[in-house]
């Protein structure tokens, strides 16, 4: 029997980095998995620990990076990826996204192995197209307080196609929009934690803004799919990983008090600078060369994730 590919995610104590190491040691491969949980939880990954195929080691990716063994495949989802993480982390998040994409690069370059990057929407920043194709060009401003997470992922995605162009890498790219599910952090500052936690609490839901700006939220089991689609695929350019489910954030809030069956009310307090207006994925190209689109609506994929947060909600009150 040939050997299991072995896969290397950073980031894979995060939300996102640690469904996608259930889903490669599902998929049989071996899976080492990297963080340096700044943002990051052993919680995340408590019940794979045990699994004779799955490794963690606390590194921090922008150091050197080595691993003594041959490795198959480097998925780099390393980052704070919550705009109050990345505005309270600014150096750090330039750092993740700048060197331990090139340390990372690096090590697919040593092994042979495929690098599949963990980019994002925002990429897109402030968007004057809409949808966002994977042919928009963005509207970021590299010197506002979000251009510390959309420039590291922008120098991110050209430092890929470097890689890819110069050293012959086999490289993916995945522009993933705004995701959900459980193992979420429920401080994390993003909206569907923030509401979500409130409802339940019985508190006012904060909208920020007059809760016109939309966004469109992708079930975290969906994202899965699609990047691991993505990664086997042969596809080098980038591929918007979304939902196209549009909602404006003050529709959110009340579908989540419904949801919830809460009285909580809304208190709407200040925008944050740069806050993008309109957000929703053009999906055309993930459908075409992955195959992919959603099968969570956003009905169902709530519902999948209110035990999450009514659990941890209570956990937290105690
Ligand atoms: N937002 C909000 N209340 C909150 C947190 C966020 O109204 O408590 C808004 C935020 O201003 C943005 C949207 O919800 O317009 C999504 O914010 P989030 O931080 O989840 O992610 P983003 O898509 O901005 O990266």
């Amino acid at each position: 029997m040939p050997d299991k590919p072995v896969s290397v995610v950073t980031g894979g104590a995060g939300f996102l980095g640690s469904h996608l190491c259930e889903r490669l040691l599902n998929e049989g491969h071996r899976v080492i998995a990297m963080d340096n949980l700044a943002t990051g939880t052993i919680d995340n990954i408590a019940h794979l620990v045990d699994q004779t195929d799955f490794r963690f080691i606390k590194y921090d990716v922008t150091e050197y990076l080595y691993i003594n063994e041959p490795v198959d495949y480097i998925y780099h989802f390393a980052s704070p990826a919550s705009p109050i993480d990345y505005l309270n982390m600014p150096i750090q998040t330039l750092k993740v996204g700048a060197l331990g994409t090139h340390k990372a690069l690096g090590l697919a370059l040593g092994n042979g192995a495929r690098f599949i990057l963990a980019s994002t929407s925002e990429v897109y920043g402030d968007p004057e197209e809409h949808p966002q194709s994977e042919s928009y060009r963005g509207n970021v401003d590299p010197v506002g307080l979000r251009g510390v997470y959309d420039e590291a992922k922008r120098f991110a995605e050209a430092m890929t196609m470097a890689y890819h162009r110069y050293h012959k890498v086999e490289t993916r790219i995945a522009r993933i929009f705004n995701t959900y599910g459980p193992r979420m952090r429920i401080k994390d500052g993003r909206v569907l934690p923030a509401f979500l936690s409130q409802a339940l609490r019985g508190e006012d839901l904060t909208v920020f803004g007059d809760g016109s700006q939309t966004r469109s939220f992708t079930y975290v089991d969906d994202a899965i799919e699609g990047i691991f689609r993505l990664a086997m695929s042969g596809h080098a350019d980038p591929v918007n990983i979304g939902n196209p489910e549009e909602i404006s954030i003050r529709d959110f809030a009340d579908e989540i008090t419904r949801l919830t069956g809460s009285d909580s009310q809304i208190t709407y307090k200040e925008l944050p600078p740069d806050d993008p207006k309109v957000r929703m994925p053009d999906i055309a190209r993930a459908r075409e060369v992955l195959g992919w689109e959603p099968k969570v609506d956003r009905r169902s994929g709530l519902k999948k994730t209110l035990p999450y947060f009514t659990d941890k909600v209570s956990v937290d009150v105690r």
